[in-house]
């Protein structure tokens, strides 16, 4: 057989439409669950951070560097979320594309409802929320927003697909939609329901269902809690009579479990991240699972979820 016959004949057995997928590298599971809803088959979107890992700290893996090397797109929540790792090992990754300015590099918060916005930086004690809320993903609203910031993002970077990803975005926020009123619904027993949470990783999420965040085992986002702190939390646990003390997969249950037996409170693990479970695997599971389990916590659910 001749060289050209051989070249044909392999060639042909080519997938004939063989352009790359654009490659999305995030911060957060939330983010990547987002891009994939948004980009379907015609994106590769992977999270630095795992959900189960606090998004303030994490410690990145080097494989990470050549993915950020190779990526179209990094996507970040932003509000100093993960200001502790993430510049840096962009910077590491030295793909201009991705850098802060340009076409490759999207600030997900963009438009999104924050909360608790200082009137002034405060980054005082450590606090590691000084330009506001940066938990923002926690309302399906926000959610709605930040799958257009990456669908526009997405049709700008691979234009010959832009109809596809205005598409798959319509259909994402129909369905968040329908979800959205299934939601709360289910959320309606949780209409001013008193609770703790370790970090504050809840405003918006408890604006959205109508909880009622008191107070933090954390006495600010990071820092770390004193005798004094957890005996005004416990006292006022106890006189509000406060049923349920939230805390996040990632933080140590010692102290939580403590309060939770000091004052009579159930302890409840609220994941906050799509993949904080292996079942948690969408954005919309991420609702579905949290909402049940805060139902189950109260006596108030049907199974847990
Ligand atoms: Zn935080």
């Amino acid at each position: 057989m001749k060289l050209r016959t051989v070249l044909a004949a392999a060639l042909c057995c080519l997938p004939s439409v063989a352009l790359a997928k654009v490659r999305i590298v995030t911060t957060t599971e939330d983010l990547a669950a987002l891009a994939r809803e948004v980009g379907g088959d015609l994106v590769e979107a992977q999270s630095i951070a795992k959900g189960y890992e606090d998004p303030h700290f994490v410690q990145a893996k080097p494989s990470y560097l050549l993915k950020l090397k190779r990526a179209d797109l990094f996507v970040q929540v932003g509000l100093e979320l993960e200001v502790a790792w993430a510049g840096a090992l962009l910077t590491s990754a030295r793909n201009t594309a991705i850098l802060p300015g340009n076409q490759g590099f999207l600030d997900a918060s963009s438009g999104c409802e924050i909360l608790e916005k200082p009137i002034s930086v405060d980054r005082s004690m450590g606090d590691v929320h000084p330009l506001g809320n940066p938990h923002y993903w926690l309302d399906p609203a926000n959610g709605a927003t930040i799958a257009g910031n990456i669908a526009h993002r997405l049709a700008e970077i691979d234009s010959a697909h832009a109809s596809d990803y205005e598409a798959s975005l319509l259909k994402f926020k129909s369905k968040l939609v329908e979800k959205g009123k299934e939601w709360d619904a289910l959320a309606v027993p949780l209409k001013g329901l008193k609770v703790v949470t370790y970090h504050n990783s809840w405003p918006n999420f408890a604006k959205r269902f109508g909880l009622r965040v008191i107070g933090f085992v954390e006495p600010r986002p990071g820092i770390p809690a004193s005798p004094a702190h957890v005996q005004a939390l416990e006292t006022q646990i106890k006189r509000d009579k406060i049923p349920l003390v939230l805390i996040e997969p990632y933080f140590d249950e010692k102290l939580p479990q403590k309060i939770a037996a000091d004052t009579g409170a159930r302890l409840a693990i609220l994941p906050p991240s799509v993949g904080s479970e292996p079942s948690i695997k969408s954005y919309f599971d991420l609702f579905d699972h949290d909402l049940k389990l805060i139902l189950s916590a109260i006596g108030k659910g049907e199974s847990k979820p």
